[in-house]
């Protein structure tokens, strides 16, 4: 499939001016001149802004947003979105030491993640942060550092739901899973937590990622509503968060579209008056990690050589799956599909053909866009990879073939 078969918006996400895309109010050939060389990540500003508002306006303004730092833990970017959005989750040291960094006070930071260990533990009770707790071994540490380290700590359970998140294209609750308590398990757990030296403050039940079907979403809440409800008869303290998780998906590829958030909205409003009575001390929290960021960011490399190799165009780029695993489809693609790809510095060309777009590692899997319809690209043209602002660098093998690695902008 070509990308003119797309039917969602996505080619045209940022202005066009002299035909170049305008990224942050620069275009992108004065952006590369700028950042001096290629290949880099530019995020824009502006549009996680609005990202963060349309998330505003279409939830009920009960809602608490958390950033899942995870997608993209750029420090400019989280220091950005710390001033927009009310938590954040981290899921390592890592990240929890830029979250600390912000202006986001630690007990709205949670750490989530199976398989903790002491000092990671150690560090993030000393930070006060909230530990999502995944299982009985890691709430026994917590709880014996807690006494070494005279802090109580502040701790949440992280539910694995008995309910699978539908159409989500990662699962990660629901059926045997290495995330969180088993639902049916955690009632025991927090008839010990009762008796133990524990700051219990919620749960935390998080059943998948990128999904794109509102109704899916909205089922998931209410269940994932029902279930915390019910555990919450057995809690030892009042509830005060209620991490219902994510999941919002972005479109990709093509026949996928934007998510109807409205519609998840208003779901939220008929559903949380029975939560807010019976839970009055809860906050509710939405953890987005991609649906914050992907759309703002993009991918620039440039065109090294364009090579005809028996009548078939490949346009050979610096950059590649060493930077941006996901747009060749090796980061949990099942099926190989091209991310939305253009001609940066060619966005109203009038000349186009079907192109292949590959990096410069010695490897087939370097695949950047697959017999692609683009703008006739020459060398030095700039190659766009849209849909990049998350799961981008961080999730790539930057040491796979000793390149030098990418550049990262805010702008
Ligand atoms: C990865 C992850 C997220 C973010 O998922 P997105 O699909 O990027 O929104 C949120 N919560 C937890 C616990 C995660 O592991």
């Amino acid at each position: 499939m070509t990308g003119a078969q797309l039917k969602h918006t996505v080619f045209d996400q940022f202005p066009v001016q002299d035909n170049c895309i305008v990224v942050g109010g620069t275009p992108l050939t004065r952006l590369a001149q700028r950042v001096g060389r290629t290949p880099f990540y530019a995020y824009d500003r502006q549009k996680i802004t609005n990202r963060i508002q349309l998330l505003r306006k279409s939830l009920p303004d009960e809602i608490h947003l958390h950033y899942a730092m995870k997608a993209n833990p750029m420090p400019a970017v989280v220091q950005h979105l710390a001033g927009l959005i009310d938590g954040i989750d981290v899921a390592s040291v890592g990240e929890m030491h830029i979250a600390l960094d912000t202006t986001i006070p630690p007990n709205k930071i949670s750490f989530a993640g199976p398989g903790k260990i002491e000092h990671e533990l150690s560090s993030a009770i000393s930070a006060g942060i909230v530990l999502n707790m995944e299982s009985e071994r890691e709430m026994r540490l917590i709880v014996k550092l807690g006494e070494q380290l005279g802090i109580r700590p502040n701790v949440s359970i992280r539910i694995n739901p008995d309910f699978e998140l539908k159409s989500a294209g990662m699962k990660m609750g629901g059926g045997p899973k290495q995330f969180g308590v088993d639902a049916e398990l955690a009632p025991a757990l927090l008839k010990q937590i009762g008796k133990l030296d524990l700051n219990f403050i919620g749960f935390h039940i998080f059943s998948g990622s990128q999904n794109l079907k509102s109704d899916a979403i909205q089922e998931a809440h209410e269940k994932t509503l029902q279930l915390a409800l019910k555990l919450a008869e057995k809690a030892p303290s009042p509830i005060h968060t209620l991490n219902i998780g994510g999941g919002f998906g972005i479109p990709y590829f093509p026949g996928e579209s934007a998510l109807n958030i409205q519609s998840i909205g208003e779901n939220l409003s008929n559903l949380l008056p029975e939560v807010k009575h019976r839970l009055p001390e809860a906050q509710i929290i939405i953890e987005l990690g991609r649906y914050m960021v992907a759309e703002a960011g993009i991918y620039v490399c440039r065109v090294i050589e364009r090579k005809v190799s028996r009548g078939r165009v490949f346009l050979i780029t610096d950059g590649g799956l060493h930077h941006h695993l996901a747009a060749t489809g090796n980061f949990g693609q099942v099926i190989r599909k091209n991310y939305p790809v253009m001609i940066g510095n060619k966005a109203h060309g009038t000349q186009k053909e079907i192109a292949t777009i590959v990096g410069p590692l010695c490897t087939p899997l370097d695949l950047l866009a697959e017999q692609m319809e683009m703008e006739k690209a020459e060398v030095n043209d700039l190659v766009v990879v849209l849909q990049s602002g998350a799961y981008g660098l961080s999730a790539s093998p930057t040491g796979f073939l000793g390149h030098p690695e990418p550049l990262e902008i805010l702008v």
